[in-house]
Order: C-alpha cells, then sequence, then structure tokens
C-alpha cells in the first residue's frame, strides 16, 4: 500500500516554544492502516541489513521501534533518561540548545557482535541518535543503520550520521 506519510503528521506551530513548529506523528499511530505501513517500511530495511536487535530512545523511539522488533522476532534496547534503568548501564551526553541531556543503556542491553538499527521518530540536530548510536558501540553492538519517520533536513543531522545507512519516511525543511 502507497502512503503518503505527510498526510498523517500534525505540524504545530511554536510547540513547544515559539518559533519551532513540532511535527506530530500522533495521527501516523491513530491510523492502523499508516502506523503498519511505517513500521513495515522500516522493517523492510532492517531486513536487508539482518538485525539482531532493535534500539530507540524514549519515548518516541519506542513507539517506531517496537512493533519493528515485533515484525522481525528480534529484541528491542530502550535508551533512557536519568533514574528510569534499574540497573547497571552506561551512559550518553549530548547538547540541547541550552543544557545537556543524558541517555542510558542497561549494560547487557546488546550482546558485543550484534547488528542493531537504531530507530526513532524524528532527525532534528541529530544529537539524540548520535548518543543512541554510541552507547550501543559502546556495548559492542554493530550500527547498520537508523530509521526515522520524519527528517528536518534545514537542521543537518544527517551530517552528525553520515558513517551510516539511514531511511527517513518523509522530510520537512
Ligand atoms: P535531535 O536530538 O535534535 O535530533 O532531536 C530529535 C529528538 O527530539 C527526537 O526524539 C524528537 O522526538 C524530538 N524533536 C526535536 N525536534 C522536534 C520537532 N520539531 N517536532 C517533534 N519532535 C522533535
Amino acid at each position: 500500500m502507497s502512503i503518503n506519510f505527510k498526510d498523517y503528521i500534525a505540524s504545530v506551530q511554536d510547540f513547544p516554544e515559539p518559533g519551532i513548529i513540532f511535527r506530530d506523528i500522533s495521527p501516523l499511530m491513530a491510523d492502523g492502516k499508516a502506523y503498519a505501513a511505517a513500521t513495515d517500511a522500516i522493517a523492510d530495511f532492517a531486513r536487508e541489513r539482518k538485525v539482531d536487535m532493535i534500539a530507540g530512545p524514549e519515548a518516541r523511539g519506542f513507539i517506531v521501534g517496537c512493533p519493528v522488533a515485533y515484525k522481525l522476532g528480534v529484541g528491542f534496547a530502550a535508551a533512557r533518561k536519568k533514574g528510569k534503568l534499574p540497573r547497571a548501564t552506561v551512559s550518553a551526553s549530548y547538547q540541547l540548545e541550552y543544557d545537556t541531556a543524558t541517555l542510558y543503556l542497561h549494560k547487557d542491553a546488546i550482546q558485543p557482535g550484534q547488528r542493531v538499527l537504531v530507530c526513532d521518530d524524528l532527525l532534528a540536530t541529530g544529537g539524540t541518535i548520535a548518543a543512541t548510536i554510541d552507547l550501543v558501540e559502546r556495548l559492542g553492538g554493530i550500527v547498520v543503520g537508523t530509521a526515522f519517520i520524519v527528517e528536518l533536513t534545514d537542521l543537518h543531522g544527517r551530517d552528525k550520521i553520515k558513517n551510516y545507512d539511514m531511511l527517513a519516511l518523509t522530510q520537512y525543511e
């Protein structure tokens, strides 16, 4: 089924702050056929790269990555914010506009040599996905690609992850 994913993204002006256009994937999640088409497209990309695991950052990376993991019959590694993971972790910090943020993975979330696809809903500056990739690689995972529903091209996040194959289902400037 051919889908124009833009038909299922709501653009919200000045959220969460003035000057930002928030690209909301909720309408896509609300439509079973559109959500399945997005999942199938990412699963095809992942299957071609023979992945053993999917990884994604809290929280919308779970919404994108978990159904792909289920479809392929592989596991999912959840990169989480501070204070959420109960056992030993590795952490990676990255720059936000005025601040830094940190993501964590359980140390046993990825086994050395596993082939991993890293997913999120949206690529903006690339800081979130680069931190998630860093965590996977520090655990010995091989990142074989990245996948997003939306890419914001003007922010050039793609340049930060140019050494990895990347899939974006739709793009905005
Ligand atoms: P970045 O680290 O700059 O690539 O930002 C990507 C992360 O922030 C993703 O997890 C997105 O969910 C979120 N994000 C950043 N900008 C937007 C936006 N304009 N609309 C929706 N989500 C965004």
